[in-house]
């Protein structure tokens, strides 16, 4: 990576400066409770680094999807009570965003404690990209700290706005620790891999993956489909998917990616189907030309678990993206699982194994695979544009190395 980051920065300088994070707390929260706080333990590092140096930090960070005006339901208030618990330090909340507001709360804050602000989503002006809002932000501080992966896809006031403001104040705008990591296993695996190079894609929507599917397929020696969207290439091939979610719109994209993937797009040759997505609907095994009526495909079956694992395991470098099934449901979440066992086993024996996607992250997690895998992404979007070969503007708009 070509950009500046936290670790390029002086320690020493640190001490008494106020350093600006932008991190990615977007927690989802269940009946008014933090239900997975996978993302603020990932950005711990970061703001440990800062604190450890005697830096003084004001935090950012957006919280769902409040259109553009306050609104309690997506405070971090809560998410600021449990990083204290977390970090086992102070976290001072100031219920402002707009840093015109926050500027005489921050600079009450007693040193050692962090400061973080209200959603920033709580201001029209955060996915406008506004410029006198970026600059409230970077007033506050001498440093800009981009942490928030899961956002660096976004060009918003707190990602790229606030970085071309501390840019133009005459300060820096750096990566921080977590986004730099993301970037590392990213980019190094699409950029050198190691091979055999395999990609497995899965999950709800092909329409959503095309970019992936259509950038990997001529990098890499093998690429899997599982999970709905191997329905889509099944009716491209004029197999009968039953009452299987299918895209219909995509059916001729799908065509096209198998004739230009040739042996190198192994799709599924067995499903479970069932006619209920539910845990007591008696389900089938059956070869995917055996496919009809009330059908639903909801799992790949048990010869594509088993011809899959196999390429995994003998793969070096392996990127995966997806669930093969309704893995949410126990009776169909066997395909995922030993798609999951089988590339932790891949990076026990060495190779290189990142997985990216919010439901992806938490079929791993299920399959209590996390430790073993080289990376998990802690950004959905922002992972699948990265392997679409896309530009990240929160990641461009940072301050060049050297
Ligand atoms: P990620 O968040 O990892 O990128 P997606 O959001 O693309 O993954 O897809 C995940 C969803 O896809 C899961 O909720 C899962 O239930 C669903 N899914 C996977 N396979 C099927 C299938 N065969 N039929 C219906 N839904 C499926
Ligand atoms: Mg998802």
């Amino acid at each position: 990576m070509n950009k500046k980051t936290l670790s390029d920065v002086d320690v020493a300088w640190l001490r008494g400066r106020t350093v600006v994070v932008r991190a990615d707390l977007n927690v989802p929260f269940e009946s008014g409770q933090i239900s997975d706080d996978q993302r603020i333990c990932a950005s711990i590092p970061t703001l440990v680094a800062l604190s450890d140096a005697g830096a003084r930090i004001v935090l950012l960070s957006h919280l769902g999807r409040p259109k553009g005006r306050p609104d309690p339901e997506f405070s971090l208030a809560p998410v600021g009570r449990r990083l204290s618990e977390l970090l086992e330090r102070p976290v001072s909340f100031i219920p402002h965003a707009d840093g015109r507001r926050a500027a005489g709360p921050v600079s009450n804050v007693p040193d050692g404690v962090i400061a973080l602000l209200e959603n920033t989503r709580f201001l029209e002006g955060e996915t406008a990209n506004d410029e006198a809002l970026a600059e409230s932000w970077a007033a506050l501080g001498e440093l800009y700290v981009n942490d928030a992966f899961g956002a660096a896809h976004r060009a918003h006031a707190s990602t790229t706005g606030l970085a071309r403001a501390m840019v133009a104040r005459g300060g820096e705008a750096v990566a921080g620790l977590l986004m730099a990591k993301e970037l590392r296993y990213l980019e190094e695996i699409l950029r050198m891999p190691e091979r055999p190079f395999i990609a497995i894609v899965g999950g709800a929507k092909i329409s959503s993956k095309i970019g992936v599917i259509s950038s990997l397929l001529p990098r890499v020696d093998r690429l899997l489909i599982g999970g709905a969207m191997a329905n889509t290439f099944f009716r491209a091939l004029g197999l009968d998917t039953g009452a299987s979610l299918v895209e219909e719109d995509s059916i001729e994209i799908a065509r096209q990616l198998i004739e230009e993937g040739g042996e190198r797009l192994v799709l599924p040759i067995d499903c479970v189907v069932a006619s209920e997505v539910t845990e007591t609907s008696p389900v089938r095994i059956v070869d995917r030309k055996a496919v009809s009526g009330d059908d639903k495909i909801l799992d790949i079956g048990p010869a594509s678990r088993a011809r899959f694992s196999d390429m995994i395991r003998r793969s070096r470098s392996i990127v995966w993206n997806g669930p093969m099934g309704v893995f949410e449901v126990d009776a169909f979440a066997q395909g995922t699982i030993e798609i999951a066992l089988a590339v932790a086993e891949a990076c026990d024996g060495g190779a290189m194994g990142v997985l990216g996607g919010g439901d992806s992250a938490a079929a791993a997690e299920r399959a209590g695979v996390v430790d073993r895998l080289s990376h998990v992404s802690t950004g959905g979007g922002a992972s699948l544009e990265l392997l679409a070969g896309e530009r990240l503007p929160g990641v461009d708009a940072l301050t060049n190395q050297g």
